[in-house]
């Protein structure tokens, strides 16, 4: 079976219940390619209003959880707290939690595992900054992120992963990667997984790409056989985020 393309909208700290309330009703009156799957990330605070609103085709995901189940946790969400909500996704180990906030990989390994655990998916995010591009280091970078996650989840649990590689120096800046250096990077992801774990983990895993994605570039990219989809900040935001999902018709 194909991998099934999978376009993901993360909202970041961006938007207010009425603004939030007609990105939803924009895309649950667009005409959205069904083959697509499409998961948008509202902020916490907004994740009811936007589960409520938005139609059961479209998912939705928390940008965030916790690895602990319960307790003395100030300002932290739960995977139990999200699944109450009908939450059945979340983002975890954006570029933004690991540099501003200081995550680690194996604090990103360790809400991974609890989150599948849990009973949620996984917008597993991953990515070089442009020192680490600049020196060659990408793809040791990125498998090691990965490994990390290996080594805390099962085989199967992968089945729950969807990778989002995301060069940080792409994300937010207007500068997306070029179609060959997405793909190169995506083709290296799955020949890991495909070492490391299984060739049929290689062979099911959606890797996505994330960083300044838009209308205007995402159809070139999501020619490439391994990019399986996107991960769209800024331009989830705009009613052209619909392109985007529909990019592969
Ligand atoms: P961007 O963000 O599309 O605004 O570059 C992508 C992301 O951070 O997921």
């Amino acid at each position: 079976m194909p991998r099934q393309f999978f376009v993901g909208g993360n909202f970041k700290m961006n938007g207010v219940g009425e603004s939030l309330t007609n990105i939803v009703n924009n895309l649950n009156s667009a005409e959205l390619d069904p083959n697509t799957e499409v998961v948008v990330a509202p902020p916490t605070l907004y994740l009811q209003l936007v589960r409520q609103a938005a139609n059961e085709k479209i998912g939705v995901s928390a940008q965030n959880v916790f690895d602990k189940p319960n307790g003395a946790f100030t300002g932290e969400v739960s995977v139990e707290q999200l699944k109450d909500l009908n939450i059945k996704w979340t983002l975890i180990g954006h570029s933004e939690r690991r540099v501003i906030l200081k995550e680690d990989d194996n604090f990103v390994a360790r809400k991974t595992k609890s989150a599948i655990d849990g009973g949620l998916s996984v917008i597993l995010c991953i990515g070089e900054s442009l020192e680490e591009r600049e020196a060659n280091q990408t793809i040791d970078v990125v498998t090691r992120q990965l490994r990390a996650v290996a080594q805390s989840i099962t085989k199967e649990q992968w089945s729950k992963v969807v990778i989002a590689y995301e060069p940080i120096w792409a994300i937010g800046t207007g500068k997306v990667a070029t179609t060959e250096q997405a793909q190169e990077v995506h083709a290296a992801i799955r020949e890991w997984l495909k070492t490391d774990i299984s060739p049929e983990v290689a062979e099911n895993t959606r890797i996505i790409y994330g960083g300044s994605v838009s209308e205007k570039n995402c159809r070139d990219l999501a020619k490439e056989a391994d990019v399986d989809g996107f991960l769209v900040g800024g331009a989830s935001l705009k009613p052209a985020f619909v392109e985007i999902v529909n990019s592969r018709v």
